[in-house]
């Protein structure tokens, strides 16, 4: 790792004496730092530094003798990736079968669903406890059933409706209030190969005519939040099929209770329960024609991904 910057601090001062310090350095001819900071180092005794920061060591050095005060220390600061250490938070994450990554991850996941989506504008990149809620919700769901048509409402990156399009291989419409998040999922989709069944486009809601022509949906994402997705709950089961899965989530613990009655009024039935941290995914599906449907018990899962949450039965 190659020293970018050095500096030179000077320690064991009071705290004007670390102001003056400071005026000396930015504003002495023969010095040209990149920059100038103060520091408390010792609150007991009230002492700080002044810090200077030079391109060149010899820069650093020169304002060590100028300076000539009793403490200083001339030092080399190595260079750091900022890019790179800010994306390291952001690691692979995996919900069932859909593993998600950034570039800088590239190659870490083998098989499986594999997404590759970067943090920018949009959001969704499966660190976020709904967007994990939803994908572990997909997995389970398209282990019985293999949804012909999907609605991806509040799309953001385009993970979920991209998750689906790329197991299913079936239409994906996404839709976004935002229309930068639209480029983004759209962008996404060509990245992941997906582009062939997957759609985007800029509405508020249920508004757009390509969202009635292609309903009713087998499969319908809402990861918005329980405001809107309360007001939606007519319009959104409205469009479901008969058999059909609503994935709903941005909804917190507490308010649980409210969106279940909003949807069971329409109609739908809770069918699972997904928790991670404080975050909910509910999963609400319609019955099929003439059955008892989808609704069923399953054994209690737990999904080990980024050490988020439990899935339960409804
Ligand atoms: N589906 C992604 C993103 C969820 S964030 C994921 O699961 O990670 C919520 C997204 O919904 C944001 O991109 C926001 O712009 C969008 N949104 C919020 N309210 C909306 C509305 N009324 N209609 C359409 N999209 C909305």
């Amino acid at each position: 790792m190659s020293a970018a910057r050095f500096t030179v601090s000077f320690g064991g001062l009071s705290h004007a004496r670390a102001f003056e310090v400071m005026d000396l350095l930015e504003n002495d001819l023969r010095l040209d730092p990149l920059a100038v900071s103060i520091n408390e180092t010792d609150e007991a005794k009230a002492l700080w530094e002044t810090v200077a920061w030079f391109a060149l060591l010899e820069e650093a050095d020169a304002a060590r003798v100028v300076m000539a005060l009793p403490y200083s220390v001339v030092s080399a600061v190595p260079e750091r990736d900022w890019v790179r250490e800010s994306l390291a938070g952001l690691g692979p994450v995996s919900a069932g079968r859909f593993h998600l990554h950034g570039s800088h991850d590239r190659g870490v996941h083998p098989s499986g669903i594999v997404l590759e989506i970067d943090a920018g504008t949009a959001f969704g990149t499966g660190h976020h406890g709904t967007t994990w809620g939803c994908l572990a919700a997909l997995d389970d769901i398209v282990k019985r059933r293999r949804p012909r048509r999907i609605l991806d409402l509040g799309t953001g990156t385009g993970v979920l409706g991209l998750a689906a399009a790329k197991h299913l291989k079936r239409p994906v419409l996404a839709t976004d209030i935002d229309p930068v998040a639209v480029k983004v999922a759209i962008d996404n989709a060509k990245r992941n190969g997906a582009l062939p069944w997957f759609k985007g486009c800029t509405a508020a809601g249920l508004h757009h005519p390509s969202i009635s022509t292609a309903a009713p949906f087998d499969l319908i994402f809402a990861n918005i939040l329980a405001r809107p997705l309360a007001s939606l709950a007519p319009g959104l089961a409205k469009m479901l099929s008969a058999g059909g899965q609503l994935i709903l989530s941005g909804l917190t613990v507490d308010q649980l209770r409210w969106i279940k009655a909003c949807y069971v009024n329409q109609g739908l039935v809770v069918e699972r329960v997904i928790r991670s941290g404080n975050w909910i995914a509910l999963v609400m599906g319609r019955k099929a024609l003439g059955g008892t449907a989808s609704k069923r018990k399953s054994p209690a899962l737990s999904f080990k991904a980024a050490g988020l949450g439990y899935l339960q039965d409804a």
